[in-house]
């Protein structure tokens, strides 16, 4: 059976929905194949099952890339006050968490119920459980899938990265990119928990279930957020934003007592110099059970001014180099992906392939924890909508 359309979209979660949306309302014929047996399902799972859909101080600032001015056009033509409108429009009941995060007070399933609402009215065709297995050029695009076939000049790449195997992710972006000849840049687990060395393990991860709010520093870029240790390593907020900065083996500084000195006290020449006060002054900052195990692994060497300022500036730089991540399978986002020099800033389309785009987290720009990579899905996925 062969089908025509205007454009293809290959990937239907938030970026080929969003993109078949806006083409569909310029009066495009567009088709979504999607591989899984039902739209979105990452869209479901997120936010913890509330849909961080986006933030309302959303910048590029809060994206990486090997180019970082590659995002603005799209960040600004498509803003989370647009999605917010739709959000509205449809009378989804929605909530501000801390900095900027806009969640769904109900469940995520409203954002993909929205999204297929919208596509519907857009008269956009959906195809699920459409495995494909061959993607050619003649005169446009054909997608073989099983016994049919479909046809157009134009061919969106909306398939996404490889994080969380288990609901769907697959190579098949970059497997493309490299058929037609598109630079990649060596895709890496974003958003993911740390693994720390042996030694660390043993050290700290018995306090698995302890967080504490510190600064996670690495390349350059600092988050002042939760940190978490796990069974195997460091996770929470913190550490998960840093993780996407985070290349073998670069280490990783934490500064446990943000803001504030913990060694202070020690100038009144009144006060004790021993453990019990020092113990009771990192308890301000850390929890009881960190603190008690930061001062028996880093003792001052001495109750001297000088080792006290050791102290003091170890407690604040604690120096890590994470034996790794916890890879694809826990990782919230895949950093890397399609180059962005090879896509125009303002369609997504490729500069050497004219009617092949890419968009969502396929390409080279992710976002920070917060609703960011939600946004640029958004974004991108109308930037290419309306190119087509
Ligand atoms: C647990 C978790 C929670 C998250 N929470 C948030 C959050 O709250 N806020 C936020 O901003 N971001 C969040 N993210 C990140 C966000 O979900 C993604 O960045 C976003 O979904 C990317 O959109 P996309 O359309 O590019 O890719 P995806 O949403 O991954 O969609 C790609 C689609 O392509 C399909 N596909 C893959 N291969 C093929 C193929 N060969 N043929 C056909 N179809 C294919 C997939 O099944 C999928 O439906 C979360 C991610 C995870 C894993």
């Amino acid at each position: 059976m062969s089908h025509s359309f205007d454009a293809l979209i290959l990937g239907g979660g938030a970026a080929g929905l969003m993109c078949a949306i806006e083409a569909g309302k310029c009066g495009r014929r567009v088709a979504v194949l999607e591989h899984s047996d039902r739209l979105g399902k990452k869209i479901l799972i997120s936010g913890g099952g509330r849909c961080n859909f986006s933030n309302i101080h959303c910048g590029p600032e809060n994206f990486l890339s090997s180019n970082p001015h590659f995002a603005k056009s799209a960040l600004a033509r498509y803003t989370p006050a647009d999605f917010l409108a739709l959000v509205e429009k449809h009378r989804i009941p929605y909530h501000e968490k801390a900095l900027g995060q806009l969640f769904c007070d109900r469940s995520a399933r409203d954002i993909l119920e929205m999204l297929e609402e919208e596509c519907r009215a857009a008269k956009v065709s959906i195809f699920v459980s459409t495995q494909i297995q061959e993607v050619s050029r003649a005169a446009g695009f054909v997608v073989r899938a099983g016994s049919a076939e479909f046809r157009a000049p134009a061919l969106v790449v909306a398939t996404g990265g490889l994080s969380i195997p288990k609901i769907g992710a697959t190579s098949f972006g970059y497997d493309l990119a490299r058929q037609f000849g598109i630079k990649i840049r060596e895709p890496w687990p974003g958003l993911v928990p740390l693994v720390l060395s042996a030694c660390d393990r043993s050290d700290y991860c018995d306090l698995a279930g302890v967080s504490a709010d510190v600064i996670a520093t690495c390349d350059g870029q600092q988050f002042r957020e939760k940190m978490l240790i796990t069974h195997r390593g460091l996770s929470g907020p913190a550490i998960l934003q840093i993780s996407s900065y985070w290349r073998r083996p670069r280490p990783i500084a934490i500064d446990l007592a943000p803001e504030s000195e913990v060694t202070a006290v020690f100038r009144d020449p009144k006060t004790q110099r021993d453990v019990a006060t020092l113990h009771a002054e990192v308890r301000k900052m850390l929890p009881n059970r960190l603190a008690e195990r930061w001062i028996e692994l880093h003792p001052p060497a001495a109750w001297t001014n000088a080792a006290l300022a050791d102290f003091e500036r170890n407690t604040h730089a604690w120096s890590i180099v994470p034996a790794g991540t916890e890879g694809f399978e826990k990782a919230e986002v895949t950093a890397g992906g399609v180059d962005t020099d090879e896509l125009s800033a303002k369609t997504m389309e490729s500069r050497t392939v004219p009617g092949l785009f890419f968009i969502g987290e396929v390409v080279d720009v992710t976002g920070h924890l917060g609703g960011f990579n939600f946004q640029w899905a958004w974004a991108s996925g109308a930037a290419a909508g309306r190119a087509l």
